[in-house]
């Protein structure tokens, strides 16, 4: 028997089902806030990764999924959505011209990490990226749109926002967080260690107790803002406000990745027992540069889909479609035309086999079926079917040829 590889599974039946009705909700929200769908290749060359997602990044560093293929390509399993769809961006020149674009996307990410509980190797994200709006309205836009997407869903969430400033004041504040790690580096972990030469700012979001201590002293971005910074996380902090939209500033609020530049948010999950990220997003307008494109705006956010499909509480289904049987062999030339005709209009559950009436009853109950229709023996020599309507039980015999001259 060959199974799943290891960290990946099916998602079948109930799971599917969740995973069917995220993207659902989601995509029609998203399309109401004027994003298009686009859909990019999983595998990329592996340099995509390294440049966009960042070398010091855990994913590039760790937990690629990279391979040389069979033309000697160095390639890779996407780890994550944003930067196949900025390369999609510039690869079909829409850099060069003067207008917004909007892009929502869904499908598999790959991450190579030891699996773990609520961890794979194969994993599904819904994200959707905005190119060319610089103003902050936008930032507002997305946080709005994953508002509506949860709140359709019926999860709660917490909503943490930061400002993680621009090439203007990111520098200087660095420097000046550097000196301050410099100072207590000895009491500070392994990784932050390592990160105080690579990726200074990701000290912030260590997750170790003991430095997050010492770390509470440390200089805030927040407050060593330009004066653009400023006022765009001020503007934020006020259109949120007014839309009644809660949030907490969260200064150790970092985003794992290196392009990420002024707005920052996180939405986490309200429900006991799960503190866990559900969507995350922000600004990163610097990369479309990065990857040799014209310099661009953008911003963008990702939704994680296990995470969700682990709190999301599918709406019951109701009774539709019709069910279709026969109490007779003779029978199933008619509940073939029948069946035909009628699924041009809604679902059919068709049984083959002639069975009794209450086992084809208790067939149409666990099909979920709406409406029954048997041929009997009576309804053989008549020309006609009888249906019945297992909500109403409303009772009806039909002939067939009415039927199927509709
Ligand atoms: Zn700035
Ligand atoms: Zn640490």
């Amino acid at each position: 028997m060959i199974n799943p590889l290891r960290g990946m599974k099916d998602l079948i039946f109930e799971d599917s089902q969740k995973f069917e009705y995220i993207i659902a909700t989601a995509s029609k929200i998203a399309r109401n806030y004027g994003y298009s769908y686009i859909e990019t290749p999983i595998l990329e060359e592996t340099a995509l990764f390294k440049r966009s997602v960042g070398e010091s990044s855990d994913i590039v560093g760790k937990e690629m999924y990279q391979f040389m293929d069979k033309g000697e390509n160095d390639v890779c399993m996407r780890p994550e959505g944003t930067a196949g769809v900025v390369r999609a961006f510039i690869s079909n020149k829409l850099d060069r011209q003067d207008a917004n674009y909007r892009f929502y996307y869904y499908g598999s990410m790959f991450r190579y990490e030891r699996p773990q509980k609520g961890r794979l190797r194969s994993f599904h994200q819904f994200g959707c990226e905005s190119f060319g709006e610089g103003s902050v309205y936008e930032d507002f836009m997305l946080i709005s749109m994953i508002k509506d997407i949860f709140d359709a869903l019926q999860i709660d969430f917490s909503l943490n926002i930061n400002s993680l400033g621009c090439s203007d004041c990111m520098p200087l504040y660095r420097t000046k967080l550097v000196s301050f790690l410099e100072n207590i580096k000895d009491d500070l972990c392994e990784d932050c260690n390592r990160r105080i030469a690579t990726n200074p700012i990701r000290v912030l979001d260590c997750k170790n107790e003991k430095c997050q201590i010492l770390l509470q002293a440390s200089p805030k971005l927040i407050n060593n803002l330009c004066g653009s910074c400023d006022s765009d996380f001020t503007k934020l902090q006020t259109l949120l406000n007014e839309a009644c939209i809660s949030y907490e500033v969260d200064t150790n609020l970092v985003r794992g990745l290196d392009y990420y530049n002024k707005t920052a948010f996180e939405f986490i999950s309200n429900n006991i027992g799960s503190q866990s990220a559900i969507a995350g997003g922000g600004r990163y307008d610097r990369l479309v540069e990065f990857l040799d494109g014209k310099s661009t705006p953008a911003v963008g956010f990702a939704l994680g889909i296990e995470r969700i499909m682990d709190l999301v509480i599918l709406p019951e289904s109701k009774r539709e479609g019709l069910y279709l049987g026969g109490m007779n062999e003779e029978s199933i030339n008619s509940l073939l035309q029948i069946a035909r005709k009628q699924l041009e209009v809604q679902k059919v559950t068709m049984e083959y086999k002639p069975k009794s009436l209450k086992a084809h009853l208790k067939s149409a109950d666990k099909a979920g079926a709406r409406t029954i229709g048997i041929i009997g023996d009576d309804e053989l020599s008549n020309g006609t079917i009888w249906m019945k309507d297992l909500e109403t039980k409303e009772e009806k015999t039909i002939n067939i040829n009415e039927m199927l001259s509709l």
